[in-house]
C-alpha cells in the first residue's frame, strides 16, 4: 500500500511530521511519502519556493526511515493538481491501494480541488484528525464521502481506490502559518519545527520580514 501526504510545507513543522508517522504506523507500512507542491492550486503562493523547502524537509526527515520525500510535483509547470500527481501514481503502481492523507481542515475544503471527484476514484483518503476540527456535518463532502467511510486501516488493503478512513493522530496544535507569523514578528519558534530546520531558516534569514 502505497500513502502520500501532500502539502505546501511552509515550512515543515512537527504537526505535519509527527501525524505523519502515525499514519505510517496505524497503516502499518514501510514509508509515508510527504509531497510537497510546487504552486497551490487552491490557496495562496507560499512564501518560499520550492526548492527552499525541499531543503527544509529534506532535514526534516534525515535518519527517519518511515518518513520520505515525493518531489513530483516539483518537477512539473503549471498548477500543482493533486488529480495529476495522483493519476502519475497511479501509472506506477497498478491496482496497488494507494492512500492520500490528509488533514481534517483539508478534507473540508476539498469539493474546491480541481475535478475532486475522480480523486476518490484514484486513491482512498486517510483523514488526519487535527484539533478543533471535526468531520463536516452536511454539504456536498458530508453527503459524497459520508458512504465510503471505513473504520479499519484493514478496509483499504482491499481495493486500490474509494475508501475513507478517519484517524487519530497526536494532536499538535501547530501551524505554518502561526510559525512564519513568530518569525516575521522576530519571536521564538523553538520546539513547533525540528531544530535542523528552524537553524537553516535562520541562517538564510527566512520568513524575517
Ligand atoms: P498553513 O498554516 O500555511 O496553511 P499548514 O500548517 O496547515 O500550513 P500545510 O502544508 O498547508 O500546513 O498542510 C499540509 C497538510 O498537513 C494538510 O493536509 C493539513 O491539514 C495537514 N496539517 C498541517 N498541520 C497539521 C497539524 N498540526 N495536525 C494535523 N495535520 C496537519
Amino acid at each position: 500500500m502505497i500513502c502520500i501526504f501532500g502539502g505546501t510545507f511552509d515550512p515543515v513543522h512537527f504537526g505535519h511530521l509527527r501525524p505523519a508517522l502515525d499514519v505510517q504506523q496505524a497503516l502499518g507500512i514501510e514509508q509515508v511519502h510527504l509531497l510537497p507542491c510546487r504552486v497551490p492550486a487552491h490557496r495562496q503562493t507560499p512564501q518560499l519556493g520550492a526548492q527552499q523547502r525541499l531543503a527544509l524537509l529534506e532535514l526534516a526527515i534525515a535518519g527517519e526511515t518511515g518518513l520520505d520525500i515525493d518531489a513530483r510535483e516539483l518537477r512539473r509547470d503549471g498548477p500543482s493538481y493533486m488529480v495529476d500527481t495522483l493519476t502519475s501514481l497511479r501509472q506506477e503502481h497498478g491496482e496497488r491501494p494507494l492512500c492520500l492523507a490528509l488533514g481534517m481542515d483539508a478534507l473540508a475544503g476539498l469539493d474546491r480541488w480541481h475535478r475532486w471527484e475522480e480523486i476518490l476514484t484514484l486513491c482512498h483518503l486517510v483523514v488526519m484528525q487535527r484539533p478543533e476540527t471535526h468531520w463536516p456535518r452536511d454539504g456536498l463532502i458530508a453527503e459524497r464521502l459520508g458512504p465510503l467511510r471505513v473504520v479499519e486501516p484493514e478496509a483499504l488493503r482491499r481495493r486500490a481506490a474509494g475508501a475513507v478512513l478517519t484517524l487519530p493522530v497526536t494532536q499538535l496544535s501547530i501551524s505554518a502559518t502561526h510559525i512564519r507569523r513568530l518569525l516575521a514578528d522576530g519571536r521564538s519558534a523553538r520546539y513547533l519545527l525540528p531544530t535542523a530546520v528552524l537553524e537553516r531558516i535562520k541562517q538564510e534569514n527566512w520568513y524575517a520580514h
